[in-house]
Parts: structure tokens; C-alpha cells; sequence
């Protein structure tokens, strides 16, 4: 184990700055905190962070980072708290501490609740910033180093397969590759016993007979670059028996059929000489063309770097080889924590730029048949990562625009909404976000969701509270109508109305408020007879049958008709008294009465016409309307008002289309006759709240 002196000195040498009392005592903070607690292994619980820390070192972190990693597991473990680690080591080691520690908590949950909702939450938890994520894996590493003294076989299994389908993913994502590798041996080994021990026991035979070949194809490869002038390091190893396994469940091929079991790398001193050093070798062996390819004029996403070609040696063997400089080298072993290392100093945007990259990293699909195909990972392939200005992040399904993301921060913001910049720049509401898209959301103060949203949204949560919203604007405007139908309605009852009145007809009519019922009356879902009854029982009985409210049907009467035929007002013309009517009479059944220039008489219908004009009374019949009013608050309440005054009874009222600014609603008017109906009409069209009024 790292003694205390020995990590300070590490991180000192690497950053002269470090604030070496502080770096002492955190040290000494998590020796008392994890005091007597015991590892696997019967070491100290101490050990573990302390050597977690020291890998950190390894890719040179900072000073925060190294803290964070001494006091990762304290929160979980012990009896230290964040609001303590924050007294004590500031405001950044405390976030940083608190993101392993939620890691952790969602890592302790049995399997199956650690279900896709919960793999999500770690992967926020994780972006909050990279080095929690570095921690983790450092933890995750040292974790599986020491595995093996773990007594019981499921909770082994159960660790190494979570190192197979996640972390080691997530290392190679961040380049970590030589993590990447080592927590694939250590977790094949758990997982895959039997073939761990064969591959392994296959590779030591092969390396007892052709003792020596690796480090003789070194020598050849660097001999052929030095005749052509090239100074270069050459170094060959064994792939890993986990490496060996994948490609021979991949190929479905055996152990002898694996023809690439070695790897050599080639370390060029400039990028010119990598290239350069690839001619060489492609002339001086035969190559495969399809196993050529290059990674510096392309680097992969997580920043890796390097030439890669396979080799056929001596016409038999199969020679992996990689061409880079040392740079480069430095960069692809570590990945992301080199490039963290390397970029710390100037990070022009901050925490989103960090969380771009990791995100960035996170979901190109970079190699996903090599590895990512099979894992859990794949669940994050229907997702996609947006940014508020502050750098809060937000996961929605692919597709998802400004609105869905606007009701994801929260229900109210997406309410306001009126407009959306998408990286610094004005975007339509509707246009689907990008990956790493920063989104800054611009509130109205009495905006409204519209319904036109829904053609776009694709959260269930957008959708719900755009419905949510429409529906209670329009609820709110019929009862606003229905208020104004009300004190009409009021008045005709023989008594006075009063408060106790209104609550006896609610009792009645079985409502619980008093917004209930003036949404009824307003979409007239109750007739002004059933609420006179409710407010005064029986009061309509007594009043005299003639009075024009009473029978609205039976006060119009049609000239042209034998006496006794019944008739009816056609639905799809509503012609009112003064329209030109014509009769269609069909067998045993009442006279449609249509107006003369009504689309269904030109249809050629199958009945006998009847000339047919209107009588003298001439009250309820039901004219039409198409009002498109502006979307404002009161508009609808100002529409109703002008029927008030017209006394003219809404009989229905749909809203028929919403297209922001503009919803119109087809309405059912109880008019008189033409005269009335063009009074309406006009007075509709002089309204600012109307922009456009037409009869059907
Ligand atoms: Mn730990």
C-alpha cells in the first residue's frame, strides 16, 4: 500500500502547487474515518482508497481529483458527511464526493431494480462531472484486482459481469483502454473460468515452444525501419486471453484459428515517420487491405490516435501492428483522463464543454460491433443529451425538440415557453435537438402551451401537460361564456338567485361547484328549462307555453307543407328564416328543409323537391357559424358577450381548428331569422377579438 508521504510526493511531482497540507489531510481523514473497517483481503478498509487515489496519480489528476478518490467511499461507508467533506475540503471535492457516493447507492441495488430507469440515472450522475467518472472506474479497477478474495462465488459474478457490460464500455468510450483491458481479463476470469484457463494455458505452451518469436518480430520490424532510416521503438506483446475469447466467439473459430495472437507497436518520433514507417512495412510484408486504417487523419471520438494494419509474417502469421508517436501513446493508453489532464488549464466553455465531450464520447457509435453490441449500453442509443445555459443536463428520446425539453426542466417553463434558442441561436419550437444541444428556453409572462405543439412533442410528459392546459383554457372560456348565459337565465326565474340558491341547484343538478355548472350551461350541455328547474323547481311549469323560450322548435312554421307534415331544419345548411328554402321529401319521412343553395340539393338526391317558404313565427332556428377568433386570453369570453347582447342562444360550440395565432370554433346560434343572424355577423366582424366571422 501507498504510504502517505509516497502519494504526496507523487502528486507533487507532477503539480509543484499542490496544497500538500491539504492532500496530508484528507490522507488522514479517511485512515480515521474508515478506522477499524476491514477489506475482503483482512487489510485495512483504508487501503483501498488510498491505492484508488494512487491510480489517479498515475494518469496525473488534480489535487481535488486525488482527494476525491481518498475520500470516496467515506460518505457510504462511514459517518462522515458531504456537509462535513465540504467544511473540510471545499465545495468541489464535496460535489465531486457526492457523485461517486450516488454512483455507489445505485450500484448496491439488487439487479433488478437496477433496471434501464436506474442505468440512466448513473450515467447523469456520472456526466455531473468527469471525475467522478475516472474515480469510479479507478474504484471499479482496484475493486476487481482485488475480487478474488471475495468469499462468495454469486456476489464475485455478479460484480465481474457489471464490469463486463458497464465499465468496461464505459472505459473504452473514455479511451481508457489499458483499464479497458484489465478489467476485461480480471472480469473474463470470474465469468468465463474454464476458457480463462485454457486460453491462458494455450498461450504459455505457445510461448515455451516459439520461445522467444515475439521479441524476434520486434527486431525484424525494427531492422526493415532502421535500413529505410527510421528510428522508432518497436514492442510486442500477447493480446489478452479476454481479447483471444472474443475474437473466437466472434469468428467461431478455435484457439489455432486465431491467427493474431501478438501485437506489435511501433513509436515514431514525428506523425510524418508514422506514415512513412507504414510504406516500409507494407512493402517489405503483404498486408490485408481490409485491416488497414487510420486513426490520426481520423481520430475515433474519444481522441485515439494511431495507424493500425495487420501483417501477414512468413506467409503464416497474422501480426497486428500499431504505428503512433510517444505522444500519442500517452494520450490513447489514458484517453480522456490524459486529455483532462493535458487540457485543464484552459477550458474556454467550462463544466458543458466537459460534459459535451463525455456525452460526445458516450454515444458515437464508435466500434460498437467490437464490443458495445452485446452490453447494456446499448439502451442509451434511443437518447439524446441537451444542455440548459447553466450546464444542467437532460436526457429525452431521439427526436424530442425544444418544448419536450422545456416540460423536462420543469412543467411550469414549459408552460411559458414561447420561444427556444439552441446554441446561443433562435431555432423554431419544433426543431428536433441534437446531441449536446444547449438549449436556452424563452418565457412569455402570459404564454399559454398550444395545441399545436402536439404535432411535434414526443415526451409523454410534454403531451400531457400541453393537453392538460388546452383543455382547461378552453374549460375556463366556456365557463366564462356559460357565467354570461347564467344571469340571463337567472333573471327569467321567478325569484331572486342568490348564493344559497345556486348552491341548492348545484345539490340538484348533483355538480360540486359553481364552475361546473357554468361550464355546462356554456357548452350547453344543460338546457336554460333544466336550470331554471334547478334553481326554482317547478317554475317553469306554471309559464305559458307560448312564451318563445319555451318550445324554440314549435315556434317555426313553414309555408308550402300539406297541413300535419312534419319537418325538420337540415343539419348540414342550417337555413335560418329569410334563407330561400326548398322541402325534400322522401317516403315516410319528415320534409328536410334545406336552403336553396345548400351543396347537398346539388348532389342529385332521390326525393321530391317542394317549394317551400317561411310562415310567420319564425323563432330557433339554428344558423351556423365559423368564427375564428385570436388566441388571447378573453377573446372567447368577448365572442360570447356579442351573442348576449344580440340575444342569441349558443347551442353548441367546437373548437374545430388551432393554428396559433388563430383557433376558430364552429358555433350553433339559436337566431331568428337572416337579419338577425348578418346583425350578429357584422357585430362579430367589428370586433378586435375576431378575425374572421362566415356562416356556413
Ligand atoms: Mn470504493
Amino acid at each position: 500500500m501507498l504510504r502517505q508521504y509516497e502519494l504526496v510526493e507523487r502528486v507533487l511531482g507532477y503539480d509543484p502547487d499542490a496544497d500538500e497540507a491539504l492532500l496530508n489531510r484528507a490522507y488522514v481523514y479517511t485512515v480515521q474515518k474508515h478506522g477499524t473497517q476491514l477489506r475482503a483481503s483482512g487489510d485495512p478498509y483504508f487501503s483501498h482508497p488510498v491505492e484508488v487515489a494512487g491510480l489517479m496519480t498515475d494518469l496525473q489528476l488534480d489535487q481535488e481529483t486525488i482527494i476525491t478518490a481518498l475520500l470516496h467511499d467515506t460518505v457510504e461507508d462511514t459517518l462522515a458527511t458531504i456537509e462535513d467533506i465540504e467544511n473540510n475540503f471545499g465545495t468541489e471535492v464535496a460535489q465531486l464526493v457526492d457523485g461517486v457516493t450516488k454512483l455507489s447507492k445505485i450500484e448496491a441495488m439488487p439487479e433488478d431494480e437496477r433496471a434501464a430507469e436506474n442505468l440512466r440515472k448513473f450515467l447523469l450522475a456520472m456526466s455531473e462531472d468527469i471525475r467522478v467518472l475516472l474515480v469510479k472506474l479507478a474504484d471499479r479497477l482496484h475493486n476487481m484486482r482485488t475480487l478474488h478474495f471475495i468469499k462468495s462465488p454469486e456476489k464475485r459474478q455478479r460484480i465481474a459481469r457489471e464490469t463486463m457490460d458497464i465499465y468496461a464500455p464505459l472505459a473504452e468510450r473514455v479511451g481508457m483502454y489499458e483499464y479497458m483491458r484489465e478489467m476485461q481479463l480480471l472480469a473474463f476470469e470470474q465469468l468465463e473460468p474454464e476458457a480463462y484457463t485454457t486460453i491462458t494455458k494455450r498461450l504459455e505452451e505457445l510461448r515455451s515452444q516459439d520461445g522467444g518469436q515475439v521479441d524476434a518480430i520486434a527486431l525484424t520490424i525494427k531492422q526493415a525501419l532502421a535500413e529505410a532510416g527510421l528510428r522508432v521503438e518497436v514492442s510486442g506483446r500477447e493480446k489478452h486471453p479476454y481479447s483471444i475469447w472474443h475474437k473466437m466467439a466472434e469468428r467461431h473459430v478455435s484457439f489455432e484459428q486465431v491467427s493474431d495472437i501478438w501485437a506489435f507497436r511501433v513509436i515514431c518520433n514525428t506523425v510524418d515517420d508514422c506514415y512513412r514507417a507504414m510504406g516500409v512495412l507494407h512493402t517489405t510484408w503483404q498486408f490485408l487491405p481490409g485491416r488497414f486504417k487510420d486513426y490520426i487523419s481520423t481520430p475515433k471520438s474519444n481522441g485515439y490516435r494511431s495507424l493500425h494494419t495487420t501483417l501477414m509474417y512468413q506467409n503464416s502469421m497474422r501480426v497486428e501492428v500499431q504505428i503512433r508517436t510517444s505522444e500519442m501513446h500517452q494520450r490513447n493508453e489514458f484517453g480522456l483522463a490524459a486529455h483532462w489532464a493535458y487540457k485543464q488549464g484552459d477550458r474556454p466553455d467550462g463544466q458543458v464543454g466537459w460534459l459535451r465531450d463525455l456525452i460526445e464520447i458516450v454515444d458515437a457509435a464508435h466500434d460498437a460491433e467490437e464490443l458495445l453490441e452485446h452490453t447494456r449500453m446499448a439502451i442509451y442509443q434511443d437518447r439524446i443529451f441537451a444542455f440548459t445555459p447553466k450546464g444542467g443536463l437532460f436526457q429525452l428520446p431521439k427526436g424530442a425538440s425544444a418544448v419536450d425539453f422545456a416540460f423536462a426542466v420543469h412543467t411550469d417553463l414549459g408552460a411559458q415557453t414561447v420561444g427556444a434558442k439552441i446554441n446561443g441561436r433562435h431555432m423554431p419550437l419544433r426543431t428536433p435537438l441534437n446531441n449536446g444541444d444547449v438549449v436556452e428556453i424563452i418565457k412569455g409572462k402570459n404564454a399559454e402551451p398550444q395545441l399545436s405543439w402536439l404535432s411535434f412533442v414526443v415526451t409523454g410528459k410534454a403531451r400531457a401537460a400541453i393537453r392538460r392546459a388546452v383543455r382547461m383554457k378552453e374549460r375556463a372560456e366556456v365557463a366564462e361564456i356559460g357565467e354570461k348565459l347564467f344571469e340571463d337565465i337567472a333573471a327569467r326565474v321567478p325569484a331572486r338567485i342568490g348564493k344559497k340558491a345556486v348552491r341548492d341547484a348545484l345539490k340538484r343538478l348533483e355538480m360540486d361547484d359553481e364552475d361546473d355548472l357554468m361550464f355546462a350551461i356554456g357548452a350547453a350541455k344543460l338546457t336554460d328549462r333544466e336550470v331554471m328547474e334547478a334553481l326554482v323547481p317547478g317554475c317553469t311549469a306554471e309559464l305559458d307555453d307560448d312564451a318563445d323560450w319555451t318550445q324554440r322548435d314549435r315556434t317555426i312554421s313553414i309555408r308550402g307543407l300539406t297541413a300535419g307534415v312534419g319537418f325538420q331544419l337540415a343539419e348540414c345548411c342550417h337555413p335560418v328564416p329569410g334563407d330561400r328554402i326548398v322541402g325534400l321529401r322522401r317516403q315516410n319521412e319528415r320534409v328536410e328543409v334545406h336552403a336553396i343553395d345548400c351543396l347537398e340539393l346539388a348532389s342529385g338526391i332521390d326525393a321530391d323537391w317542394l317549394d317551400l317558404s317561411w310562415g310567420k313565427r319564425s323563432q330557433g332556428a339554428v344558423g351556423r357559424l365559423n368564427v375564428t377568433l385570436y388566441d388571447r386570453p378573453g377573446t372567447l369570453a368577448e365572442m360570447a358577450g356579442i351573442f348576449a347582447q344580440n340575444i342569441a342562444n349558443v347551442k353548441s360550440l367546437d373548437q374545430v381548428e388551432a393554428d396559433h395565432p388563430f383557433t376558430t370554433y364552429a358555433v350553433d346560434l339559436e337566431v331568428q331569422d337572416l337579419a338577425h343572424l348578418a346583425r350578429i355577423l357584422s357585430a362579430l366582424r367589428a370586433s378586435d377579438a375576431v378575425a374572421q366571422a362566415e356562416r356556413i
